[in-house]
């Protein structure tokens, strides 16, 4: 059987990632696996489920490549509207899964025992698998698991689909494929061969700058406070660059304070420091020597409400690490609010920022801010342009076919150059 592949989500953009797996067989209904359904930010399209080729009700498997929302924050929805198949991802992807969503659905209108439901039934329909391990589904479909290095759990996957007089057809999914020299984590997987490749783009015009540069820029950014006093605002993701941010001050040794103003990023450090079989042979070789990769002594964590309130007044210098990544909600407006007029502070950006976000509106300087504005792609924990295409190259023979997403146009048109 060859699939037929849908992209329902992050076909031309970076958020809200969808793709449907559909097999075909005869007066037989097949089999319909959905890789991926994740929220939309900024202005990124999010289709609704009535409009999807299949009923939730009649998709067998949900694959999830990580756990960032992105990824996943549509699947209490897809349950409410009907899904009942398996939930399918790593181990650690499973660990995360409910902090993750539970933080979503939060800011939903959900009661708590709606919400209770929801996280229980999530609960009971995934399951964790290893990496590197061939595994079957129905109908004689197999699937494998390779490490993306990109957070904790994220997972690049191998589909395949026997097929009576060739061999089997197979897929890769990239999922988010992180960078080489990640902090905690180690260097994604190579993938083996496939017939058709679904990979990702993000950052498919560009290169980052390498861990030395980053780490100077922020030293430079530490200096710089220390001098004016002022207040270096990290808007971050709570899952993966904030503990890599963790990681990065620890190695500095800071001597001013870093506030972890994120209760979603607290809980999620908690999580990586656990699970620490998946770390890198260095953030491993830092434990075992006794210097935990991930906690120092000015490292200061801000839970309840009203401490975040109290640290609004906070005279720098400070560091102030704060969700969500992109600007569009959580504590970090409140901080942005009190901070942006004042030139003695600093917002260091470190992600992505997706069009429509209030973060890319700060960089395009649509927004009036006196603070200093600091992007550094190096952070991302995307792979960038030179990384995809040697991934690609790494493999045994090339792909049959390439199929780019998750990258604005400018991003798949420059990658697309170096792929064919
Ligand atoms: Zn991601």
């Amino acid at each position: 059987m060859i699939p037929e592949i849908k992209h329902l989500g992050a076909k031309n953009c970076v958020t809200g990632s969808c793709h449907l797996v559909q097999t075909h067989s005869g007066s037989d209904s097949g089999v319909n696996i959905l890789v991926d359904c994740g929220k939309a930010y900024g202005h990124d399209p999010e289709l609704a489920f009535e409009r999807f080729p299949v009923l939730p009700r009649d998709i067998d498997y949900l694959f999830l490549t990580h756990a960032h929302i992105d990824h996943i924050g549509r699947v209490p929805d897809l349950i409410d509207a009907g899904f009942q198949g398996e939930i399918i991802c790593t181990h650690a992807t499973k660990v995360l899964l409910i902090p993750m969503l539970h933080d979503t659905l939060s800011f939903t209108d959900k009661s708590d025992k709606q919400v209770q439901r929801l996280e229980k039934i999530i609960d009971e329909l995934s399951w964790g698998f290893e990496y590197n391990e061939v595994f079957a589904l129905k109908k004689g479909i197999n699937f494998k698991f390779g490490n993306a290095g990109h957070i904790l759990g994220s997972c690049f996957i191998r589909f395949s689909f026997p097929r009576k007089s060739a061999g089997d057809y197979t897929v890769i999914f990239s999922g988010d494929l992180g960078c080489t020299d990640t902090p905690i984590l180690p260097d994604p997987d190579q993938p083996d061969v496939c017939d058709l490749l679904v990979l990702e783009s993000t950052y498919g015009d560009r290169n980052h700058t390498g861990r030395k540069n980053r780490i100077d820029a922020l030293n430079k950014m530490l200096h710089k406070a220390m001098n004016d006093k002022g207040i270096v605002y990290i808007p971050a993701f709570s899952l993966g660059r904030t503990q890599e941010l963790i990681y990065e001050l620890d190695r500095i040794g800071t001597k001013i304070p870093v506030f972890i103003d994120s209760p979603l990023g607290l809980e999620i450090t908690k999580i990586y420091s656990d699970l620490d079989s998946f770390w890198d042979k260095e953030a491993k070789a830092l434990k075992a020597k006794g210097d935990h990769p991930i906690d120092f002594k000015n490292l200061y964590s801000v839970e309840r409400f009203r401490d975040h309130k109290k640290l609004l007044n906070f005279k720098g210098p400070a560091i102030i690490i704060a969700g969500s990544g992109m600007c569009t909600g959580g504590r970090i407006l409140d901080h942005l609010e009190c901070g942006l007029d004042d030139p003695k502070n600093d917002i260091f950006f470190v992600g992505y920022q997706a069009n429509g976000t209030l973060g890319r509106r700060i960089i395009d300087k649509k927004v009036p801010v006196k603070a200093g504005i600091h992007t550094l792609t190096g952070y991302s924990a995307h792979a960038d342009q030179s990384l995809l295409v040697n991934w690609v190259r790494a493999m045994p023979e090339p792909p049959g076919e390439i199929r780019l997403v998750h990258g604005e146009a400018k991003a798949r048109q420059a990658l697309s150059g170096f792929l064919n």
